[in-house]
């Protein structure tokens, strides 16, 4: 089964709401197997809808559809929809009673704004989906060659519900029980370009047997996501799990975790298993770093505290970086980063810690540290590593990319000295 989504609303093309409903369908579909040829976004306008839906209808014969549901002028989706099909529109009493009774169940009054009143509207021959979470209720609508489109509502929480309820367990039904879903799996990698890893990748590529592989870049690293479709999902597991493996080997020490895994939890878990404490220095990231390790559930058997050394009195007093060194290297240095985690874990008794200086800009570079230079360092016990960079992206962007180079200095250290 082929499936076209069309999201309706001016605010997609206006760019202020994301598809995100188009993205929920789309991943909720592949998991049954069922492929999505086309996603369209229109505006609030009829003519557009009219158009998207009869082309897609054309193409797949089923669409499914999101937005212009509700009880205002916007909202076109019902009628234009049902004028492509040749069907005029009927009161449904029922939908309106459903709706009466909700709105003075929630002490909004007695009377239903007439403008509801639309939404009991509803294409002759159509089947009406119960909406539990909101008030537009859906509409399943199919002509005699078997061709349906399915409106649901714009708002994300309702389109989830309704989705899940009831279009779901309709389609699983059409599609049959030899459908194969669309499986994948992921390789998070970090501290390596996208292109380095496509050349190292490259010789494994014609041995994915028909899995598609993504290269998929971002602040935390190049995942690396392989797809299986059009098989049984017991031999795609099993085809995922080969071929992963090697591309682990392959990515090497650059591969730190599977799925959504955090970088700060795969450090958590060496802590862990090493049965040792962290503590954190951060200059330009400003606590982003703390909060990565303690957004991690159980993060405090292991993470001590840290100190914010924004400002070089208290890199100075605090951590008790050297006047020299600053004077001498400047507080973006290799030299003063290593000071800050080896003061650090000594006023914190750690048994790791780890610094971050850098100028996450706009401002603040110079010739020859421009925008972007980031040292770190990580001190094991005394044993004491640094590094010093050039990041990418504006000020978010260098910030988040710290904390993932940071962290991954400690991965590295731990599992050398492991
Ligand atoms: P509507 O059902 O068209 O009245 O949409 C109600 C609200 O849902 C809009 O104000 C948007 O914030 C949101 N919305 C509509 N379409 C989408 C979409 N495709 N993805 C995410 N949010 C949406
Ligand atoms: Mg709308």
């Amino acid at each position: 089964m082929n499936i076209e989504i069309v999201t309706i609303g001016d605010e997609l093309l206006l760019g202020f709401t994301l598809d995100s409903n188009g993205a929920h369908i789309a991943r909720e579909l592949a998991a049954i197997g069922v492929s999505v040829s086309r996603r369209t976004s229109v505006g609030d306008d009829a003519t557009a809808i009219a158009d998207a839906v009869r082309e897609a209808l054309e193409r797949t014969g089923a669409v499914i559809t999101t937005g212009g549901l509700g009880p205002t002028s916007d909202d076109l989706t019902k009628p234009t929809i049902a004028a492509v099909f040749g069907r005029a529109m009927h009161m449904d009493e029922a939908i309106i009673e459903a709706l009466r009774q909700r709105w003075v169940a929630r002490g909004w009054g007695k009377e239903l704004p007439e403008a509801n009143k639309q939404q009991g509207l509803i294409p002759e021959g159509a089947v009406v989906l119960t909406n539990r979470h909101g008030s537009a209720p859906g509409i399943w609508l199919e002509d005699e060659r078997g061709r349906w489109v399915v409106m649901l509502p714009g708002v994300p929480r309702e389109l989830r519900g309704m989705f899940a309820e009831e279009v779901l367990p309709k389609l699983r039904e059409r599609g049959g029980p030899g459908a194969s879903p669309v499986v994948s799996s992921t390789i998070r990698t970090t501290g390596v370009s996208e292109s380095a890893l496509a050349d190292s990748l490259k010789p494994l590529e014609s041995r994915l047997e028909g899995l598609a592989l993504a290269f998929l870049p971002g602040w935390a690293g190049v995942d690396l996501r392989l797809t299986s479709s059009g098989r049984a999902a017991g031999e795609s597991a099993a085809l995922l799990e080969r071929a992963g493996a090697e591309l682990r080997v392959v990515a090497g020490q650059f591969a730190y975790g599977a799925g959504t895994d955090d970088l700060a939890a795969v450090v958590l878990d060496q802590l862990r298993s090493g049965g040792m404490t962290i503590a954190v220095a951060e200059s330009c990231t400003g606590g982003l770093l703390g909060g990565r390790i303690t957004a991690i559930p159980g993060s405090s058997h292991f993470f001590l505290g840290g100190v914010i050394a924004y400002s070089n009195e208290v890199k100075a007093t605090q951590l008790g970086v050297g006047d020299d060194t600053l004077i001498a290297h400047g507080a973006v240095s290799e030299e003063t980063a290593r000071e800050m985690a080896t003061g650090v874990r000594a006023r914190y008794r750690a048994d790791v810690a780890v610094s971050i200086t850098g100028i996450a800009g706009p401002d603040g570079g110079t010739d020859t540290k421009p925008v972007g230079t980031v040292c770190v360092a990580v001190d094991v016990r005394g044993t004491v590593t640094s590094s010093k960079r050039q990041m990418i992206g504006d000020r978010e962007e260098v910030r988040l990319r710290s904390t993932q180079w940071a962290l991954d200095l400690v991965r590295r250290q731990l599992t050398a000295t492991r």
